[in-house]
């Protein structure tokens, strides 16, 4: 069989798979013209992914001689992934179906001050909670997604979890798989360029080009966070001054807060005076539900970071010409009604090229742990990111678009 030789036998199976994906319901007809493959090379294609379980028929389309062709549809239930987000406050377990779809999710303990060999275990343990709550074999799932603000750390980690599960493990960054998670689910045209914006204790962007992830050679990029706002201001722990996170991250509306005794009383801190382990999350939600409640303070702060995180995001934007920037991680999850109309009149209006179209998340709080079970998924079907992405309109009759 001779398709066209931009398609390589090898990644043709994860290529037509991710197309059926992206498209939820395709023809054989439509995957030939998406691929400019051969009608035959398609249908083995296809059965073969039918007798995996991977794919299904599904209905009828009319197509347009009146003839009726066969859809074709992703078998959700397949196979499943887990996505976990370790944090020292929390980790953040979910399953996920072969769609990207959420079936259990449960939350526990950070990982704190205890034994790296005694997180292992209990997170074992918390991951056989997660999978036998919906009863799934264990050999429909492809593996583990573990991410965390520093992968590089994670390496030894991932690996004694990997032997304690049984289950191969992933490891990225948590900005990063935020935008894995949104590009998985559909909440972003596949072939965007846009950044997932990550808000937990500091701030980092996931970035994704023309509907490839970009992390850089290093894993580090999207790191706004340290976007310098005042070539004078305040020294950042990574050697710069002035660095968006420390002039307006989450520890610095929270020294804000805590510093205002009224405020601090009024929003009910549980930081208080204490130091290095006051949890910066917990009283950075007190503050977001102070100023829901209509205390003018705690809704000064927060505005006032939000300008500043507006700001750096529009350099983002005009940089790397975004189309989209979605707000994500626990602390959008919780203030993200405050940032959202202020990142919006920013990025509407100011850009060079054209307006970016902001949006919160639906699952900012999860977003981390759902993009890990992606990059799972992910590795599965779209083997070291040579994506065959699909084009925006599968009707169109315009070349199909190749992106590796
Ligand atoms: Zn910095």
């Amino acid at each position: 069989m001779s398709g066209p030789a931009r398609v390589t036998h090898a990644s043709t199976r994860a290529a037509v798979l991710d197309l059926i994906r992206a498209a939820g319901m395709i023809s054989r007809v439509g995957l030939v013209n998406a691929t400019g493959l051969t009608g035959g090379t398609i249908s083995t294609v296809v059965r073969g992914l039918i007798d995996e379980g991977l794919v299904a028929e599904t209905g009828h389309a009319e197509s347009t001689g009146g003839k009726r062709r066969v859809m074709l549809q992703l078998n959700h239930f397949a196979r499943y992934a887990v996505g976990v987000h370790l944090d020292d406050a929390r980790i953040t377990y979910v399953l996920t179906n072969l769609g990207g779809a959420v079936v259990a999710r449960i939350s526990r303990a950070g990982s704190g001050p205890d034994e790296p060999a005694a997180v292992v275990g209990r997170m074992a343990g918390e991951v056989d909670a997660l999978i036998d709550s919906v009863g799934v074999e264990r050999d429909r799932i492809l593996g583990l997604g573990l991410v965390a603000a520093r992968p590089p750390a994670l390496a030894e980690f991932g690996a004694a979890l990997e032997r304690a599960t049984g289950l191969p493990v992933v490891l990225d960054n948590d900005a990063t798989a935020a935008a894995i998670g949104e590009h998985w689910s559909g909440g972003v045209g596949a072939t965007s360029t846009f950044a997932a914006l990550y808000m937990g204790t500091g701030l980092g962007a996931g970035v994704v080009l023309g509907g490839t992830t970009h992390r850089g050679p290093s894993g580090h990029a999207g790191e706004i966070g340290h976007t310098c706002l005042d070539l004078d201001g305040p020294q950042c722990p990574c050697g710069a001054r002035g660095c968006l996170e420390v002039l307006a991250g989450p520890g610095a509306v929270v020294a804000r807060a805590r510093a205002d005794r009224a405020l601090s009383r009024a929003a009910g801190l549980v930081g208080g005076r204490t130091r290095a382990a006051a949890p910066v999350a917990a009283d950075f939600a007190a503050i977001s539900r102070a100023a829901r409640r209509g205390n003018a303070r705690a809704l000064a702060l927060l505005e006032r970071s939000a300008r500043y995180v507006a700001v750096a995001a529009r350099s983002l934007a005009n940089v790397l010409d975004l189309e989209v920037l979605v707000l994500t991680g626990p602390s959008f999850a919780v203030a993200g009604s405050v940032y959202l109309p202020v990142l919006r009149a920013e990025l509407e209006g100011a850009v060079i090229a054209h307006p970016v179209s902001v949006r919160l998340s639906p699952s900012a709080a999860s977003a981390s742990a759902i993009g890990a079970a992606a990059i799972v998924l992910q590795s599965e079907l779209v083997p070291r990111q040579q994506a065959l992405r699909l084009p925006e309109d599968l009707a169109a009759d315009e070349p199909p678009v190749f992106v590796r």
